[in-house]
C-alpha cells in the first residue's frame, strides 16, 4: 500500500445548531504537493469544510462534526485550531480578516509570530519576491489597501507560517479578473516551483480547473462529482452548469 495522502477526510458530516446538515457524508483526499479544488455554488458547505479541517467548529455552538479528518494517515479532528495551525495547515479566510489598523508587513509578521527571527525575514523576502505590490505597499495600513492587495497580504501572511497545506477560501471573489490573475499565478507558481500542497476553494471553476489537478464537486454538502480537471471539464454537467457552455 502507498503513502496515506497527505490530507484525507472520511465521512465528515457536519451540523449547525445541532439540526442543520451543512455538510453531508464527505470523503476527500489531499496528495502531497497537488492541488486540488473544491468547487460549488454559493451556500454548498465549502467553507464549512475548510472549518472541519482546521478545528474552527465548536460544539457549544451547535456545531457538530463527526468523521474523521488525518494528516498523514494520523488523526487531527478533535485538535485545537492551534495546534492544527502548527501542523503545517494554515488557512487563508473568505473575506481575507487582516488587522486592519496594522501596516500591511505588521500583517506578515503577526503570520511568522510562531516562528524564529531569522526564518520570518526570510519569509517575508519570499512573500515580497511573490508579491512585489505589497512589499511597496508595506507601510501603509490594510483597511486602507485594494481589495487585491489585502488578498496578497492574506496569503503573505498564511506563507509566513511555512504552511505545508495551504488551504484558500475563493480568493477571486470580489476581484477585478487582473487581479485574479496575479494571484492565481501566484498560487500557481507557490504550488509548482515550491512544492506547498494547495486545497483551494473556488465558486469560480473556470479559474480553479485551470490550476488544479484534480476537483471535487459540492452541492448541498455532499460531493456529487469527483475527478481529474479533464474529466471535469469534458463532464456535460459541469460545462452547462459550472462552465456556463451550453
Ligand atoms: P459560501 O461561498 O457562501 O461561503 P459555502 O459553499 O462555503 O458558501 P458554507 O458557508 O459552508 O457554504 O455553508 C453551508 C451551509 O451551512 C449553508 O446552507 C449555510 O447557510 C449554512 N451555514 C453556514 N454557517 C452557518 C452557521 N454558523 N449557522 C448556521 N448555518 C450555517
Amino acid at each position: 500500500p502507498g503513502a496515506p495522502p497527505m490530507l484525507e477526510l472520511r465521512n465528515v458530516q457536519v451540523l449547525y445548531d445541532r439540526a442543520i446538515e451543512a455538510v453531508r457524508d464527505v470523503s476527500l483526499a489531499v496528495p502531497e504537493g497537488q492541488m486540488i479544488a473544491l468547487l460549488g455554488s454559493n451556500g454548498a458547505g465549502k467553507s464549512t469544510i475548510l472549518k472541519a479541517i482546521s478545528g474552527v467548529l465548536y460544539q457549544e455552538n451547535g456545531e457538530i462534526m463527526s468523521g474523521s479528518v488525518a494528516l498523514d494517515g494520523k488523526p487531527i479532528s478533535g485538535l485545537q485550531p492551534g495546534d492544527i495551525v502548527r501542523k503545517g495547515i494554515i488557512q487563508v479566510p473568505e473575506g481575507r480578516a487582516l488587522f486592519a489598523q496594522l501596516t500591511a508587513e505588521e500583517n506578515l509578521l503577526m503570520g511568522g509570530i510562531t516562528r524564529s527571527r531569522a526564518d520570518s525575514r526570510a519569509a517575508m523576502d519570499m512573500v515580497y519576491d511573490l508579491f512585489p505590490r505589497v512589499k511597496e505597499r508595506r507601510h501603509q495600513t490594510a483597511g486602507y489597501l485594494s481589495g487585491g492587495e489585502q488578498q496578497m497580504v492574506a496569503i503573505g501572511r498564511a506563507l509566513m507560517a511555512n504552511p505545508s497545506l495551504l488551504m484558500l477560501d475563493e480568493p477571486s471573489l470580489g476581484l477585478a479578473p487582473q487581479v485574479v490573475d496575479t494571484i492565481f499565478d501566484a498560487i500557481l507558481n507557490l504550488n509548482q516551483s515550491s512544492g506547498v500542497t494547495v486545497l483551494l476553494v473556488e465558486q469560480n471553476a473556470q479559474l480553479a480547473l485551470d490550476v488544479a489537478s484534480y476537483g471535487y464537486i459540492i452541492e448541498n454538502g455532499r460531493i456529487v462529482l469527483d475527478g481529474t480537471v479533464e474529466t471535469l471539464r469534458k463532464n456535460d454537467d459541469v460545462q452547462e452548469f459550472y462552465l456556463g457552455m451550453s
